[in-house]
């Protein structure tokens, strides 16, 4: 059977047609036709922002590397928060200053960018305050169209997960990627001890052994068994018990626990997977060493950031229900109020208490050149978890 003309093999854009301006709604593509048959080619400047937050009072921004990709070498300047800073609602996150009837049809590209990352990875970082330094794992590529693995598992690694499962992810991130053992496995080789003992046998001995233990038999049961076949190799066990048999997972995890400390396998650690969310995760601390994490993380629900234009021809003016005007974000160093006013009229000091402030967006592009090194994900997830509240 032949496919239909126009049908792709896979169903995504490419990075041509992003470029090209063509994931474009198609009422920005007629402004621009309109904009151009009435000659009217004006500067302005444009603020990004959310209303509301879906969760919580802050949120992480993501998404930002990829728009300055996008914008770098066209005529206009950008200023955002860096990647991965704390930012409330009603703050501006991000400004860019353009001629519109060019910018127009980059309008849902840069939105779906900033969207999703940012919805991701703050759902990443409230996963990780709740698990309390214990490494959360990212495994929800599988939930999501594959085209756009390497974005989800690069947010959640950015919002502080300690690694992704996604092979070429966590090539793209420079991190080794991180995966236990299916159940497929366990399934085709007929039980859990088989499975482990091949993994340990086949698999390069710098990746950690961890049996899964919750496909036939009774986790407590066959944790025990890979611990004594396995001995000192095995790194942890994971429990991934479906939610039908789970009645209570921390009391599993507990016993798992109990029967490998009597019988010497203090140091086998312990990893609990399968439907986790952050509400589900503060109890488990008390026995969990790490969470392997899908759905909850790479489905995340979107920031709903909306871009607005604030000035036209340098005049500020905005529709209704908005501030007009391009405003800065400053963040006292004192006391850490955070101020919003006018880019024209520069924060001199804190206005709770006169201590010195900080400007929080920064400039990265200045007509299409890129002003200010890019950091990598790894130095940018140190500086997110240096940053994060302690709690939620
Ligand atoms: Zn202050």
């Amino acid at each position: 059977m032949k496919r239909r003309s126009k049908e792709r093999a896979f169903h995504f854009t490419t990075a041509a047609e992003i470029r090209a301006g063509q994931v474009t709604d198609v009422y920005f593509e007629r402004t621009r036709q309109i904009l151009t048959a009435k000659k009217i080619d004006k500067h302005v400047i444009m603020e990004a922002r959310v209303k509301k937050l879906p969760q919580g009072d802050w949120g992480l921004f993501c998404g930002v590397h990829e728009a300055i990709e996008l914008f770098q070498g066209m005529p206009l300047d950008l200023w955002a928060l860096p990647e991965g800073s704390l930012f409330q609602a009603r703050e501006p996150v991000l400004l860019v200053g353009c001629r519109y009837r060019e910018f127009s049809v980059y309008e849902t590209a840069l939105l779906g960018f900033l969207c999703q990352a940012s919805g991701i990875a703050t759902k990443a970082a409230r996963c990780v305050i709740a698990a309390q330094g214990r490494p959360i794992y990212s495994f929800g590529a599988r939930r999501m169209h594959p085209a756009i693995a390497p974005m989800i598992e690069r947010a959640a690694f950015i919002g502080g997960c300690a690694g992704v499962a996604s092979v070429v992810a966590a090539r793209l991130l420079g991190e080794e990627p991180v995966g236990t053992i299916p159940h497929a496995l366990i399934l085709v080789m007929g039980d859990s001890v088989s499975a482990t003992l091949a993994f340990d046998e086949v698999i390069d001995k710098s990746v950690k052994r961890v049996a899964l233990v919750d496909t036939f038999g009774d986790e407590k049961f066959e944790a025990l068994e890979n611990a004594e076949l396995l001995d000192s190799n095995i790194y942890a066990v994971r429990l991934d018990t479906p939610s039908s048999r789970r009645g209570d997972m921390l009391e599993i995890a507990r016993e798992v626990r109990w029967e490998l400390d009597i019988h010497g396998y203090e140091n086998v650690k312990i990893f609990i997977s399968g439907g986790l969310d952050e509400d589900l995760i503060p109890p488990l601390n008390e026995v969990a060493d790490a969470y392997g994490m899908g759905t909850s993380i790479s489905n995340a629900r979107v920031i709903d950031f909306g871009l607005d234009i604030v000035e036209v021809e340098g005049d500020p003016v905005a529709k209704r229900g908005k501030e007009s005007g391009a405003k800065q974000l400053y963040a006292c160093k004192v006391c850490g109020k955070r101020t919003i006013a006018l880019f024209t009229r520069p924060l001199k000091a804190c206005p709770a208490c006169r201590g010195k402030v900080e400007p929080k967006l920064v400039q990265f592009l200045k007509q299409g050149r890129l002003i200010r090194e890019l950091p990598r994900p790894q130095e940018i997830r140190k500086r997110v978890l240096s940053q994060l509240p302690k709690e939620l």
